[in-house]
């Protein structure tokens, strides 16, 4: 087993990966940047590196900065996380060139998954299908009209190196290409520094639909079955469940096994994320792999009982899987809501404050990943996620109601978050009916407006925290709905 890890990551994925160390025997060293020195993860690891600025690139992104603080602390390994280096296969190979392992698959495997060009081709060759389009590296604009006339519009203009939704673009015309094509390579080469794209035909009211893999090294791949992660807003996930009201245990089965073998094709090892869109009829198609640990893991671990993070790590060392496809079953439901600092009313503007009160859900299958604490500025330096609030039931209908009750709960005052449309896509009608594609938000939600305005945000924090320690000293600390208080779980994005 590793002796100590060192974190590459901030937030409550930091948090999430400390504890899994903790769990495990093994010390943790935190990385942070000056913008960082009073969040969670910084107290709560073993030792903590401050690597410089705030800027992601002078910190978090800065590969010899990272490598330098697991040297010089003893670390015999690293868990980047996710987002910032966590695809990174040159950061991946020169951690690895310095005697210390990388939790995550080997570089080659990075390297053909990476990439979603490269990615469709390794899913073509393992026969799984693929979301018909042209993606041909070097082609000229008139090979692209051509293709995208070929597919049929609609079609989507995708960055090859893209992610977090970002370097994408609907085309419903010939009309639009050109401009779309341009557009899409600009904000690929700034964000991602290539400025690849290809063509995918784009699917209408699609449902997005993922499969968690779990390999090791003896060369056991196993699926953890799927998350359906459709509700979005600007193609990036917010709501994320499992089951899926839409996969039954025989597409299970089959997506599970394209999955493994697309896994295979690149001899996967650790906990991976095969990611399909599903057509209103049931077809799927391959969309990309990330091969790393995906934010909504943990709704997989609830209604599968297993700790992936833990899982990660043990692979890592070498352990092989004590469990095998036929004992792996789902039970329950689960269901998570990403908390992020903003505004729903204003195209989901990000938003920065500090964190004045601050009341955390509890109870029977509520579980809150996050790196909240009072006090706590918010800036815009990173993503702005906050924190996931996760809950398991025996059914969806139960999680439903666990998770409205968990968001009534919580309260967050001082930076204007999401809490508030959460609750009202839970509550949904569309919703419980399982009627969850990727224009769910822009559908029911197209004209919403936050519906506590009123109360200056100063006022409302300061009412509501006297109002929390007056009840905390005496003891009532308990929801309660003839109570003022009640509504102040709703007063969360002030
Ligand atoms: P990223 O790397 O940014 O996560 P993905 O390829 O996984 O990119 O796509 C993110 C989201 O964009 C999907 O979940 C889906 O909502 C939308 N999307 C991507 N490709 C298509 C497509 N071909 N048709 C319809 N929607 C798509
Ligand atoms: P996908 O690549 O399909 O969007 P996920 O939604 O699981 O997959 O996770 C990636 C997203 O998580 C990033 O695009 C980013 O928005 C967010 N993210 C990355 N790093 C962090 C972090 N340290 N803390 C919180 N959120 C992060
Ligand atoms: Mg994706």
């Amino acid at each position: 087993m590793f002796k100590k890890i060192l974190i590459a990551n901030r937030s409550e994925v930091a948090v999430r990966i400390i504890r899994a160390c903790r769990e495990l025997g093994i010390a943790s060293v935190a990385v942070y940047s000056e913008a960082d020195a009073q969040a969670p993860h910084v107290s709560l690891a073993d030792e903590a590196v401050c690597l410089g600025p705030a800027e992601a690139a002078q910190s978090y992104l800065d590969q010899r900065k990272v490598l330098q603080a697991a040297r010089d602390t003893g670390c015999d390994a690293l868990h980047p996380g996710y987002g910032f280096l966590a695809e990174n296969a040159g950061f991946a190979r020169l951690v690895t060139e310095h005697g210390i392992h990388f939790i995550g698959p080997t570089p080659e495997s990075m390297d053909r998954m990476g990439a979603k060009i490269p990615a469709r081709e390794t899913a073509l060759l393992a026969t799984a299908p693929v979301v018909p389009g042209f993606d041909r590296i070097g082609a000229t604009d008139e090979e692209y009209i051509a293709a995208a006339a070929q597919i049929g519009y609609p079609v989507m203009v995708k960055a090859s190196m893209g992610g977090g939704g970002k370097g994408m673009r609907i085309v419903t015309g010939e009309a639009e290409l050109q401009s779309a094509l341009d557009g899409a390579r600009r904000e690929a080469a700034k964000a991602f520094g290539d400025p690849t794209v290809f063509l995918e035909k784009y699917i209408e009211n699609p449902r997005h639909i993922e499969i968690q893999i779990l390999a090791d090294r003896a060369g056991n791949t196993l699926h953890l079955g799927e998350r359906e992660c459709s509700v979005q807003r600007r193609h990036q996930k917010i709501v994320e469940e499992t089951p899926s009201t839409a996969v039954d245990s025989e597409l299970r089965a089959r997506m599970g096994a394209d999955a493994v073998a697309i896994a295979r094709a690149v001899g996967y090892e650790g906990a991976g994320t095969v990611e399909f869109i599903m057509d209103p009829s049931g077809g799927y198609y391959f969309l990309e792999m990330n091969t790393r640990l995906q934010v909504e893991h943990p709704v997989t671990e609830f209604v599968y009982g297993i700790d992936i993070v833990q899982w990660q790590i043990r692979i890592a060392t070498g352990e092989t899987l004590p469990f095998t496809q036929e004992q792996l079953s789902p039970r329950g439901h689960s269901i998570e809501c990403r908390i992020c600092a903003e505004d729903a009313a204003s195209g989901f503007l990000p938003q920065v404050g500090s964190v004045r009160v601050l009341r955390e859900p509890q109870g029977p299958g509520v579980r809150l990943d996050s790196m909240l604490k009072p006090g706590l500025a918010i800036g815009a330096d990173y993503d702005p996620m906050l924190a996931k609030l996760i809950v398991h039931a025996e059914d969806r209908a139960a999680a439903i109601r666990r998770m409205s009750q968990a968001l009534n709960d919580m309260c967050l005052l001082g930076v204007t978050s999401n809490l508030g449309i959460l609750a009202e896509i839970i509550a949904h009608p569309a919703f419980a009916a399982g009627e969850t594609d990727t224009g769910f938000i822009a559908r029911h939600f197209a004209d919403y407006a936050d519906p506590q305005p009123g109360l200056p945000e100063q006022l409302a924090a300061a009412l509501a925290a006297s109002l929390l320690g007056s009840r905390v000293q005496r003891g009532l600390e308990q929801t309660d709905a003839a109570s003022p208080f009640h509504s102040y779980g709703n007063w969360s994005n002030a």
